[in-house]
């Protein structure tokens, strides 16, 4: 009986501390309201207190680099190997994982072959459906679909505007790298650089190729004296030499063995005669 009211008493200590720190922070910022980059993030911060009005759209606070909204899709740079090559592989997951099914891929098809290649044909997304979760761009195995900062989408028409395919979806890589720094640079040390795995194969395939090559034209100045000197020991050591087996004997000793045995014989039919 005697803790009744407690709880309630230190909400209203919170509820009040915001309160009256809304009002120093507006002191602190005075004049210089959020128009300032540094002054943005140090007010959106951890240590920011207070509640705060922002005069929207005039004033737009800077979103913190693990802000999600509507995903996208990432596609090389012009400045990297590969211009305009889209990572996605048309693998699925994502549209898999998706919890309210708004994903849509369809996957492209060799021209020649008619088979399946890793490319997606069309790639949708319904934005009215999305609800930001990011679980999309948490599977993807290929670091191709991420959750843009972008959250100014709103239109008067609410169906195929709202349904975005690889014309809105797709953005340069260096996009990525311009709104969350700190991941892109996590993924790309994950990955090994800043492009594509397949990129990443490709290019240490072709160095190992490479490299083999320059091992090849290099190898016959580097082998040849110990290849003469491999000859020379080789013919030098009585390993090189046949040696007879206890039991085996040359065609000649099987010959003159013949012979005797024949002249034995013929000696001993004369000699019963
Ligand atoms: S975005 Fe990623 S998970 Fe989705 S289909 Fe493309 S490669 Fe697969
Ligand atoms: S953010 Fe979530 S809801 Fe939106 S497309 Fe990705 S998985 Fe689906």
């Amino acid at each position: 009986m005697a803790n009744m009211g407690v709880g309630i008493l230190k909400g209203l200590r919170v509820t009040l501390t915001h309160f009256i720190n809304t009002y120093i922070e507006d002191l602190r910022y005075a004049g210089r309201r959020y128009f300032n980059q540094d002054i943005f993030e140090e007010r959106q911060g951890l240590k920011a207190t207070g509640a705060y009005t922002v005069q929207y759209p005039e004033e737009k606070i800077a979103v913190p680099e693990r802000f999600r909204f509507v995903p996208f899709l990432v596609v090389n740079d012009q400045d990297m190997d590969n211009p305009g090559m889209e990572w996605c592989t048309a693998c699925g997951i994502c549209s898999k994982v998706c919890p309210p099914q708004c994903i849509w891929i369809v996957q492209e098809n060799d021209a020649k072959t008619g088979r399946p290649i890793p490319r997606s044909e069309a790639f949708y997304i319904d934005i009215d459906i999305c609800m930001n979760c990011g679980y999309c761009a948490e599977f993807c195995p290929f670091d191709s679909i991420k959750m843009d900062h972008d959250y100014e989408l709103a239109s008067y028409d609410r169906t195929r505007s709202h349904i975005h395919g690889k014309d809105k979806l797709n953005k340069p890589f260096s996009y990525w790298r311009s709104i969350a720094p700190t991941r892109a640079t996590e993924e790309a040390e994950a990955r090994g650089g800043w492009e594509h795995k397949d990129v990443l194969k490709a290019k240490s395939k072709a160095a190992a190729a490479e490299a083999k090559k320059v091992a090849a034209t290099t190898a016959p100045a580097v082998s040849t004296p110990a290849t003469s000197a491999t000859v020379e020991a080789v013919e030098a050591t009585p390993a090189a030499t046949p040696v007879a087996s206890p039991g085996a004997s040359t065609p000649e000793e099987r010959k003159a063995k013949r012979e005797a045995a024949l002249a034995k014989k013929r000696a001993s039919q004369e000699s019963q005669n």
